[in-house]
């Protein structure tokens, strides 16, 4: 079986060795792919560098987060002419009202500005959403009307743990929903539910490393290795085999990212 791991921060990584191991111990778990996601200055080098080393393994993902506002949308338009090789998303990017709502208006400034650069560069985008449903879909929408790519790869909701509505609205967008190690969390029934309700064709998997560790090493540090946790969760909640979910999730974390298959 592969695993592709579709969220992977790696700024917590001070040296390649560290680097190294995590790479190697998603490799023995069969996790050979993964995308290491920008955001701010430290991880948008952090994914690029990664992705400079392990080209068998890593391609990368760069961007403004919600939280760095100030930052100047034409330095990631200069990353992804400078790295096109490597560079597959926009991201990660969005909205967070719960944890950020006194600075909304220039969130949504940042979120357009990416998305407008994810048009430009025909990228897919890699969206970060918390408190912000309907904001989120507002943006999306007008993205998606001028959006010069495939119809069903704008991108993904990274980390899903929004409503069914928000999540099948998304789909009719052209976006996957990715799902993280909450699911294996006792007290995440509500989001089973909804993983259930989301076709897998238009499923992803994450781990969000160095967050959300699943199951039975919540609280630990994440790493890429145990997106095969998630996946399990996944397969029991839609009551299909393991290599199956494999198999589905490999393809359509390929298609989303551009990346060749073999
Ligand atoms: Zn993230």
């Amino acid at each position: 079986m592969r695993w592709f791991d579709s969220h992977v921060h790696a700024d917590h990584l001070r040296t390649e060795a560290e680097r190294r191991a995590m790479i190697e111990a998603a490799c023995v778990a069969g996790v050979f792919r993964m995308v290491t996601v920008g955001g701010c200055v430290e991880s948008n080098r952090a994914a690029l560098e990664m992705a400079a080393q392990w080209p068998a393994h890593v391609r990368a993902a760069v961007g403004w987060d919600r939280q760095h506002t100030g930052q100047n949308p034409e330095e990631v338009a200069r990353l992804c002419e400078s790295n096109g090789d490597v560079v597959v998303a926009v991201g990660e990017i969005g909205l967070d009202f719960h944890y950020d709502p006194g600075t909304a208006r220039e969130q949504r400034e940042l979120f357009d500005a990416m998305l407008a650069l994810a048009r430009q560069r025909s990228l897919p985008v890699i969206v970060h959403s918390r408190g912000a449903e309907t904001a989120t879909l507002e943006h999306l929408r007008s993205h998606v009307q001028h959006w010069p790519g495939a119809r069903d790869r704008v991108g993904v909701l990274h980390c899903f743990t929004g409503s069914k509505e928000f999540a099948h609205a998304l789909i009719e967008l052209g976006f996957y929903i990715s799902f993280s190690g909450i699911l294996t969390f006792t007290n995440a029934r509500e989001l089973r539910d909804v993983a259930k309700s989301v076709p897998l064709e238009r499923t992803l998997i994450e781990t969000d490393t160095p967050w959300l560790s699943p199951a039975p090493y919540r609280g630990c540090l994440n790493e890429p290795a145990r997106v095969v946790l998630v996946a399990q969760a996944l397969a029991e909640i839609h009551g299909v085999a393991l290599g199956e979910l494999a198999r589905l999730t490999w393809t359509n974390a390929n298609d989303l990212f551009g990346w060749p298959e073999s």
